[in-house]
């Protein structure tokens, strides 16, 4: 009770705080076919500074698209993809990147992402699979890169699993080094897709539990593609519902979760409730 009444005022705060702060990320008319399927169609979003979005949606409706659109994984056809009131792909002059100001833009734009299959380096220890990328690809010194990976590992509550390979340790441990890897460079948002869908049941609180703390202790800007509806609607601050490759309905999560306004939400909700 006391845990979650002190959630409840973290929210609350960060929901009045949010006013005054800039957008995290904009997407406009983002629009991206696969041959002759469209999969996503002109789809809007904005997420502000500090503000925790969930993304719910049928199977195919576009979700991990449009993650892995924003955090620059894949291209698209039509639209524009601001992060930080950065816009992805464009040099400052406005012409379009070149493959080599892609990949630098790609390691510096701060976007992290974690994925439903956790995609660890399996022949990497869990300090490793942190410390790894943030020489090879942030240029941090080892005895800088292994200090912050076990910063974060102590942060996700795996101080003890240090020298770990994945293979040694249960999903729930490694979606968590998952996500400390993708915290590690700092990012300004953190994308995660279905990051419990691929979890034994007795191991999706304590990857949530992770999740929430980054929320209500961090004050992180998230967006968190999940089947999790009470997870979603104790965390989130607002509920974004795709279908077809566009937003259908949005609003606060409560609101959406419990009156949804559009059919095609209303069907989801009474399926996965
Ligand atoms: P969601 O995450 O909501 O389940 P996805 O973004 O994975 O949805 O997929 C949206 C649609 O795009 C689906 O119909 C899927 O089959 C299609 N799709 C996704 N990736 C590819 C790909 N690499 N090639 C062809 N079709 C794809
Ligand atoms: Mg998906």
């Amino acid at each position: 009770m006391e845990v979650s009444a002190k959630a409840a005022i973290s929210a609350g705060e960060r929901s009045i705080s949010l006013a005054s702060h800039e957008e995290a990320v904009r997407v406009t008319g983002l629009s991206k076919r696969y041959d002759e399927q469209s999969v996503l169609d002109g789809l809007n979003l904005i997420v502000r500074t500090g503000e925790v979005v969930a993304l719910l949606g049928p199977s195919g409706s576009g979700k991990s698209t449009l993650l892995r659109c924003i955090s620059h994984l894949d291209g698209w056809d039509l639209g524009q993809i601001h992060v930080g009131g950065k816009r992805l792909g464009y040099l400052p002059s406005g012409q379009l990147m070149t493959q080599h100001d892609l990949a630098n833009e790609r390691a510096s734009v701060g976007v992290g992402m974690v994925f439903q299959q956790f995609n660890l380096f399996s022949h990497l220890t869990a300090l490793e699979n942190i410390a790894g990328p943030l020489r090879w690809v942030h240029g941090m010194s080892q005895e800088d890169a292994d200090r912050r990976a076990r910063e974060l590992l102590e942060r996700v509550g795996l101080s003890h699993r240090v020298d770990a390979l994945p293979r040694h340790m249960s999903g729930g441990q490694q979606q968590r080094v998952a996500i400390a890897r993708a915290l590690a460079p700092n990012p300004s948002v953190l994308l995660l897709d279905e990051p419990t869908s691929a979890l034994d049941p007795e191991l999706i609180n304590e990857v949530l539990d992770v999740i929430r703390r980054l929320a209500v202790e961090d004050g992180l800007t998230m967006i968190i593609s999940t089947h999790q509806l009470r997870f979603a609607e104790e965390v989130a601050d607002r509920v974004v519902f795709l279908s077809g490759g566009s937003v259908v309905e949005e609003g606060p999560a409560h609101e959406v979760l419990t009156q949804p306004r559009h059919p095609l939400t209303a069907k989801f909700l009474s399926v996965m409730g």
